[in-house]
């Protein structure tokens, strides 16, 4: 009988060890995988997580000794999961802006980005001062909707990038503003479909954490600076973008 309670009690401390353990060792990236090549669902099933972003994490995280597990949420959610303590990091093509480093902890800026504007076929905006009053979709809460905000009071937000590209395939907007990389990807092979890069700023992605997370932070550049001296930063910008 005392031998079972001593079973059972070593068990349930082996259980909940284990338990904290995992847990400990778990790396939980939110993402929004509507953004390829940055993030996007594919693979040979269909349902993995893939891209520029995720490879990185999927090192920062093998570099921490910790298992890799991503949360795909909606982008205007993730700084939210931050802090709500239901992400450890933020891996979503994020531009650092100063409103978000009022809400979260920037890594190194790691890809240049700017806008890319798309419109139908035969239709040209040269500067951003044409797309003043025109309709403009955009994905919620990017850096591309706070742009189209400051150009007009007629902006349609999606969820996705790919969304607001069909809003312009139904002739709904006039154009949509997204981010370059992934807006190409999304308007290749449309024919009907063009892009232009105009004047916009240069804008940094960088990974986010929770503010005072230093070092997840600490982690993050550590495993950026080492990407970029041993040649694998290159390798996954050749892999996935250029
Ligand atoms: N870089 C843009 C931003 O931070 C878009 C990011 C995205 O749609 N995943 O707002």
């Amino acid at each position: 009988m005392n031998k079972t309670v001593a079973a059972l009690a070593l068990t349930t401390l082996a259980l909940t060890g284990c338990g904290e353990e995992t847990k400990k060792q778990q790396l939980i990236v939110g993402t929004n995988a509507t953004f390829p090549p940055f993030e996007y669902v594919g693979g040979e099933s269909g349902t993995e997580i893939l891209g520029f972003d995720i490879d990185i994490a999927k090192q920062i995280a093998a570099d921490a000794g910790k298992e890799l597990v991503i949360k795909d949420m909606k982008f205007d959610s993730l700084i939210v999961a931050l802090n709500a303590g239901k992400i450890d990091m933020v891996a979503a093509g994020m531009t650092i802006t100063p409103e978000r480093q009022q809400n979260a902890d920037f890594s190194k800026p790691y890809y240049e980005a700017t806008q890319y504007v798309i419109t139908q076929q035969g239709v040209s905006f040269s500067s951003s001062e044409q797309l003043k009053g025109k309709k403009i979709a955009v994905q919620l809460g990017t850096t591309g909707d706070t742009i189209a905000q400051e150009l007009t009071s007629d902006v349609a937000s999606f969820n996705s990038g790919f969304e607001a590209v069909m809003e312009l395939s139904n002739g709904k907007v006039d154009a949509v503003l997204f981010d370059a990389a992934p807006a190409k990807n999304l308007i290749a092979g449309k024919p009907q479909l063009q892009g232009a890069l105009l004047e916009f700023n240069p804008e940094f992605y960088g990974f986010a954490v929770a503010k005072g997370n230093s070092e997840m932070l600490a982690q993050i550049n550590a495993t950026l600076d080492k990407m970029q001296a041993d040649g694998s930063y290159n390798a996954l910008l050749t892999k996935h973008i250029k």
